[in-house]
């Protein structure tokens, strides 16, 4: 309780400072979702951001120089995810490393694990490592349903119960039922045959579903609305947002 109340106290110093002026500007270039936002989610996202440039422990790899608009490229497309759902910033996320570039199966990287080439990951209780090319690749792509900060901020939003089933906490049994339901059936439809909308690398298990399924709600919305309204339809609860409805 004591410490909420440090931390609490904490962000409100933090954001009784103004914004450095330039950091709007970096927002509006680098991430084209932030101008479909409307006014006053582009504050309260720019707050958020801040917020979580801050609490979070940044490393950068192999060389790479990160500076504040880096961050604050993956600090606003981690805080998009959460900007309308109760939550502490990600609280299980401590660490977020930083690599320049996409990393190949022949690198060896302290907490990556071998294999192909890796845009980014996320593991429970560990840092989320990203690949600052896709990073930035996939934000000035907002409509390709690929974005590998969304993808891995979903797979936090997964552990946050210390699991990684592709269901995150849920506010009611009811929910938890209907998602497990609408999930399991989408999931196996992509396991079964090829979708327009969500990428095959979905159907590997139902955590990836469930991220995979994301960056599509984030950055084709309206095709997900109307080729898997179901799905939509649930996101859009969980999420609390409707970016079918953002402004193009
Ligand atoms: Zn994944």
């Amino acid at each position: 309780m004591v410490f909420r109340w440090f931390k609490n106290r904490r962000r409100k110093i933090l954001l009784a400072k103004p914004a450095p002026p330039e950091w709007e500007s970096w927002l509006k270039e680098d991430l084209p979702f932030f101008q479909r936002l409307s006014r006053d989610e582009q504050w309260q996202l720019l707050d958020m951001a801040r917020i979580f440039m801050e609490e979070k422990y940044w490393e950068p790899r192999e060389g790479l120089e990160l500076t504040d608009r880096i961050k604050l490229s993956i600090a606003a497309q981690a805080c998009l995810l959460i900007l309308h759902i109760e939550h502490d910033y990600y609280k299980r996320v401590g660490s977020i490393f930083v690599y320049p570039y996409t990393l190949m199966d022949t690198d060896r990287h302290d907490g990556l694990p071998p294999g192909v080439s890796i845009h980014g990951v996320a593991s429970q209780d560990g840092p989320i490592a990203l690949a600052w090319d896709a990073v930035r690749g996939g934000a000035m792509n907002p409509d390709d349903g690929h974005n590998v900060v969304f993808h891995e901020f979903a797979h936090a939003l997964d552990f946050l119960d210390h699991s990684a089933d592709g269901t995150p906490p849920l506010a009611s049994r009811e929910q938890l039922d209907n998602w497990i339901r609408v999930m399991t059936d989408h999931y196996d439809d992509l396991r079964e045959d090829r979708c327009s909308v969500l990428r095959q690398y979905g159907a590997t298990n139902p955590a990836e579903f469930f991220a995979v399924a994301t960056e599509a709600f984030f950055e084709k919305p309206r095709s997900m609305q109307r080729k898997l309204p179901e799905l939509y339809e649930l996101l859009m609860r969980y999420f609390r947002q409707n970016p079918a409805k953002w402004s193009d």
